[in-house]
């Protein structure tokens, strides 16, 4: 077999390696077919310089990871100097964090990246390959188109073929129809399909009844076969998704620490320690049954597919083993509620110290964070989203403001960073729901806040996209950037974009969202005070001694006998009626703690805000 070279395109961060390269190579390997692995996003860095390529890589609403290769994919597309005007105030953070102007970047545009590719197409030898496949997720499709355009002009008989989870129907078929130098798009999993379309193509079948593969009719690995047919697309469906996860290979990430020092990110003075991802799930089993309605992933492979913990095991013992890295991090939408106990619980029983990050609902006890967290769990992306019932109800999170208070009140006692945002913009949202917010917020400095606060997205493929009258959406329109990105003669914006402005009826106005933005801005601010706000408790056998720190006069409490009794009782959320009836004898008590911000009541429940300074919950 022809070996298969494998392309992961800028602009990425040098701190990510590419979970898709390092699956797919063994993966092509298992069926007997021949692959390498070029990170090129790591190279590019080098090329461009780190400090510059890591503020680029971010995922900034004007999208410049992408707009700097717009030129060298597509040649000039519109008037450029309204896009610096359109995004006035990212770009003063992007240069600002990059350390250079706008015209560094129109240079990047116009000279760097041309010269980019030119070292790409020059420095590798790429008639050795059968195929080249560009593994594409965000911001790495127009420097992917750009390279696969060089590469074509330089070697047009070797097919190029996009793929990853950018690829549904509509972006797919835009890129076939508007870029001649992909030959084929796959799309879904690539388990199955994939390395049948390369024996396919390495031994000149046809590959039109393959499903998942999307191509013009007149793809063929013959151009003159291609000359003879017509235009239109071919396309049998999206790829099945693969059942049985515990089948795909243990990854190999050799190329990208090889990577790492030939690109000089290693000698980078800000570099970090490579997070390794791992994969253990795909879908989504909260999305099967409840798609949050702003959730664009998961488009149409939802259905949820875990790893065995057991396999999950092996995978991270091989790696770490291999790399000598303790540091991974879950690239699953969302954990499998067994891995809790099966995965963290054996970890924890073999005392290792790996690190772990994971999605997880933000229904996750107390006594399961525990868990996680002595199996190695720190970081967490929980999808808090709000602290309204109401605003969680009506995004279908179908949790509660306490719920997700107790999750954010035990991930800062644990210390699991918890990386959560708040969302607001959602049609039948009241005033009430951002005052309730702001009540909460000021009570609790002393925990982990948000890491934004931001309005809603109907992305491509969410119910908020897809139903749009469903959810009060209304003049859904491609984000203002993508006229900058791609031609409008060669791609309809619509349908390639998956970013998009609309407005959203029956929501409350932006004087009524201040008093949030500002409390959650001052939550941050304080967060990151030295010493940080604190509130917590010590206890002996009767009594409790309260210690609140979060303004500047602190405040002693002291709880004794029943009193303390119930503070304690507290820790976890309790039902205001049922804690009532059972200590009506402290109930001044409650009443004082409740005036003082130490307890707090929300969705009928109460809850000590307190941390305790007892590490043993
Ligand atoms: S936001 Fe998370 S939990 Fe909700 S549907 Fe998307 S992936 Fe699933």
């Amino acid at each position: 077999m022809t070996p298969v070279a494998l392309v992961s395109a800028p602009t990425l961060s040098g701190r990510f390696p590419s979970f898709q390269l390092a699956l797919l190579k063994p993966l092509l390997e298992r069926h007997g077919i021949p692959a390498q692995s070029f990170s090129l996003f790591m190279y590019f860095g080098d090329f461009v310089g780190w400090r510059v390529n890591e503020a680029l890589a971010d995922v900034w609403p004007c999208l410049v990871g992408e707009w700097i290769w717009g030129k060298a994919a597509f040649g000039d597309v519109a008037e450029q100097r309204s896009y610096f005007d359109d995004y006035a105030a990212d770009f003063r953070v992007i240069c600002e964090r990059a350390g250079c102007t706008i015209d560094d970047l129109v240079r990047i545009r116009e000279r760097t990246a041309f010269e980019f590719v030119d070292y790409v197409v020059d420095t590798v030898d790429w008639r050795r390959f059968g195929l080249i496949g560009f593994s594409v997720c965000f911001q790495q499709m127009l420097a992917s188109i750009a390279l696969a355009r060089a590469l074509k002009a330089r070697h047009p008989d070797i097919p190029i073929v996009f793929g990853g989870a950018t690829f549904e129907d509509d972006i797919a078929e835009q890129i076939v129809r508007g870029c001649p130098e992909v030959d084929y798009v796959h799309c879904g999993d690539a388990e199955r399909t994939f390395p049948e379309l390369v024996r396919r193509l390495d031994a000149g079948r046809a590959v039109d009844d393959l499903p998942g593969i999307m191509g013009r009719a007149s793809s063929s690995p013959s151009p003159r076969a291609r000359a003879a047919r017509p235009a239109g697309i071919v396309y049998r469906g999206r790829a099945p998704n693969l059942e049985e996860l515990d089948q795909t290979p243990v990854p190999d990430f050799d190329e990208h620490f090889h990577a790492m020092k030939e690109s000089g990110y290693a000698r980078y003075p800000k570099a970090q320690a490579p997070l390794l991802p791992i994969e253990t799930a795909r879908g989504c089993w909260w999305g099967m049954k409840n798609h949050c309605t702003f959730c664009g992933l998961n488009r149409s492979g939802v259905a949820f597919r875990a790893k065995s913990p057991a396999n999950v095991l092996s995978m991270l013992r091989s790696l770490s083993d291999r790399y000598g890295i303790h540091h991974f991090y879950a690239i699953d939408n969302i954990i499998a509620t067994e891995y809790i106990e099966e995965l963290f619980g054996q970890l924890a029983a073999e005392h290792t110290d790996l690190r772990l990050h994971y999605e997880v609902r933000p229904s996750l006890t107390r006594q399961q964070l525990r868990r996680m967290k002595e199996g190695g769990l720190y970081s967490v992306q929980p999808g808090v989203e709000s602290l309204s019932t109401n605003l969680l109800r009506l995004m279908k999170k179908h949790t509660t403001g306490m719920r997700n208070l107790e999750l954010i009140k035990w991930c800062t006692y644990y210390d699991i960073n918890n990386l959560y945002n708040i969302l607001m913009g959602f049609a039948g949202e009241r005033p009430e729901d951002y005052a309730l917010q702001v009540r909460v917020v000021e009570k609790i400095p002393h925990l982990q806040p948000p890491y934004a606060i931001a309005s809603a997205r109907a992305d491509r493929g969410s119910p908020m996209f897809e139903e749009p009258r469903e959810h009060g959406v209304s003049g859904l329109e491609p984000q203002r950037c993508y006229r900058y990105l791609y031609p409008a003669d060669r791609f309809d914006l619509r349908h390639v974009s998956y970013y998009f402005e609309h407005e959203v009826a029956d929501v409350v106005d932006d004087a009524t969202r201040a008093p949030l933005l500002a409390a959650v801005a001052r939550w941050q601010r304080a967060w990151e005070a030295k010493p940080r706000p604190r509130l917590s408790y010590a206890k002996s056998w009767q009594q409790l001694v309260i210690e609140d720190r979060r303004s500047e006069r602190p405040q002693t409490q002291e709880l004794g006998g029943r009193a303390a009794a119930l503070y304690e009782h507290l820790l976890d959320a309790r039902p205001s009626s049922e804690v009532r009836a059972s200590f009506a004898d402290v109930a001044d008590v409650l009443d004082r703690l409740l005036a003082q911000d130490l307890v707090i009541e929300l969705d009928d429940k109460l809850l000590a805000l307190a941390l305790p300074e007892n590490r043993y919950h």
